[in-house]
């Protein structure tokens, strides 16, 4: 019988560290994964438990046939365009590592603007409120920079509140979670009795924005697998906004502020919305990309 020269492509073959991370780069390239090398690599690091150093430093050394097709598994999955962070089931940021399954969305490197605006305010002991919370990623890094702040997490999705309790409890914050429509969870848990504020410092948010007809436009990896309830804005986008700037003022104290991240062509939009609401003192931040991200108000009255 003739041997087949394809031993390497099977599963019985003995792979070594660099081959294992080659086969991937081949796999994730070959399959138009922008970011073949360093999607290669985190699933080499969290599927098969090899690090970056170990690739670097001990890239002869052979790597155990489960995890191999483990390995393997997770970049089929990959070629599918499920988010790397999906399969990995994390995400760091501000410098935290956090929890992320299918039901949240994943935290954005654009978020951080934010939580270091909130930060740059150098507030301490206060109640902060998150609308919309999903994977808790805002609330949390607050509370964990923050001193002495108590928090708490609203979404209208039980299965988010879920994973944002696994991230308050893994990065040992101060934090309460409630399910519901936007502020109507806080109604429903003040009834409910659950030592729920009904007064904050601060409101924080990073709401659906997106519109409904640039839903379909969006890179597979967020259009087929992000939680579209966490993108979907409705028709303009600005859905959101005007429930969350009408409602907000109801629950916070005088001179609490409110901060939310916007869409980049959605600055003048929030602002007007934020200033007939009679927030005072409105300001724009804008990202790395140079666009608007973030909108923040003081409410004086
Ligand atoms: N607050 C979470 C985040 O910023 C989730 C936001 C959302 O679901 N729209 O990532």
């Amino acid at each position: 019988m003739r041997m087949m020269n394809c031993d390497i492509m099977t599963d019985s073959a003995v792979l070594t560290k660099k081959q294992c991370y080659d086969e991937g780069v081949e796999i994730l390239t070959k399959a138009g994964i922008d970011e073949a090398k360093s999607d290669a690599r985190l699933l080499l690091e969290y599927i098969a438990g090899v690090t970056y150093n170990d690739l670097c430093i001990h890239q002869e050394e052979e790597v155990r046939q489960d995890r191999v097709s483990a390995y393997r598994e997770a970049l089929k999955r990959r070629t599918e365009h499920v988010p790397v962070q999906y399969i990995t089931g994390k995400q760091e940021f501000m410098g935290l590592e956090f929890t992320v399954s299918p039901d949240v969305l994943i935290p954005r490197y654009d978020t951080e603007i934010l939580v270091e605006e909130v930060l740059r305010l150098g507030l301490s002991g206060i109640d902060i409120l998150d609308v919309c919370t999903g994977s808790g990623c805002i609330l949390i890094s607050l509370l964990h920079y923050m001193h002495d702040c108590r928090g708490t997490g609203i979404d209208i999705s039980d299965k988010a509140l879920k994973v944002a309790a696994t991230n308050a409890k893994k990065h040992n914050v101060n934090a309460g979670f409630c399910e519901g429509d936007l502020f109507d969870a806080l109604a429903k848990a003040g009834e409910a009795n659950n030592d729920i504020k009904l007064k904050y410092d601060l409101i924080v948010s990073n709401p659906p924005y997106i519109p409904t007809g640039v839903i379909p436009t969006l890179m597979r990896e967020v259009r087929d697998y992000e939680p579209v309830i966490a993108l979907d804005g409705d028709d303009d986008g600005l859905k959101f906004y005007r429930r969350i700037v009408e409602e907000a003022p109801d629950h916070l104290v005088r001179g609490g502020r409110l901060y939310m991240e916007i869409g980049y062509d959605q600055g003048a939009a929030v602002n007007l919305i934020m200033e007939k609401r009679g927030f005072a003192d409105i300001e724009i931040y804008k990202d790395l990309g140079g666009n608007d991200r973030v909108i923040c108000g003081e409410w004086r009255r």
